[in-house]
């Protein structure tokens, strides 16, 4: 799963609208940033498959980020940080936390058997990898929920839909370039890239949440 991750940001960010967009998405992604971290860091591990069906991702060694304790533990840690340090509402704060944990369940519907229930336990993941195009329209059909409801709440509060619009044009976007890449080279230099293209979705989310007010009172 990739751009489907931001979808759960998109809904929460309509349900939601004190938490800013770019701690929704950062947070939607947060287990994979940790991740593209660590891969620089040769700390969790993976090799590149291309016998696999759909994703060539064989993600063997990934305890830190992508074990269920370790999600809940990285969701904890973001509810917290909202709190304490960006010192949002309590319920934008959860709904951060929960975004972040979206990305485990998400990763659980498309993951091969990889993702560990405990450290060093049994591995789970129902495997829609295997099947590509039903896992583009899963991506495709998430996107389109919740962009859908985010772009929704931005007419509620009267915002311009065209941020909105540009930002979920690029993640479709970004999908598409994404699968139509064969990663190679060296792990270090894919996280690395990887953890650009994250935090340049996070840039590009905060402009999104900023742009589009429009002038002039609501006509109710
Ligand atoms: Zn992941």
């Amino acid at each position: 799963m990739f751009v489907g991750h931001y979808a759960t940001a998109l809904a929460a960010k309509a349900i939601e609208p004190r938490a800013p967009l770019w701690t929704l998405v950062a947070g939607a992604q947060l287990v994979d940033i940790g991740w593209s971290a660590l891969l620089m860091a040769g700390v969790e591990k993976v090799r590149f498959d291309p016998s696999l069906p759909g994703s060539p991702l064989d993600l063997y060694y990934m305890p830190f980020t992508h074990s269920l304790p370790a999600a809940i533990a990285w969701s904890v840690a973001a509810l917290l940080l909202c709190r304490i340090l960006l010192k949002l509402p309590m319920r934008a704060a959860i709904a951060v936390g929960l975004v972040v944990f979206s990305h485990w369940a998400l990763d659980w519907l498309v993951h091969r058997p990889d993702l560990e229930l405990w450290f060093g336990g049994d591995k789970v993941g129902l495997g829609l990898w295997n099947y590509p195009l039903q896992e583009a329209m899963l991506e495709m059909g998430l996107i389109a929920l919740g962009g859908g409801a985010w772009l929704w709440s931005r007419g509620a509060w009267d915002r311009s839909a065209w941020p909105a619009l540009l930002f979920i044009t690029f993640l479709v976007g970004l999908q598409i370039f994404a699968s139509m890449t064969e990663p190679s080279g060296p792990i270090a230099a894919y996280g690395r890239t990887a953890l650009i293209v994250y935090l340049v979705v996070v840039a590009l989310s905060a402009l999104a949440d900023l742009g589009g007010r429009k002038q002039g009172q609501a006509s109710g």
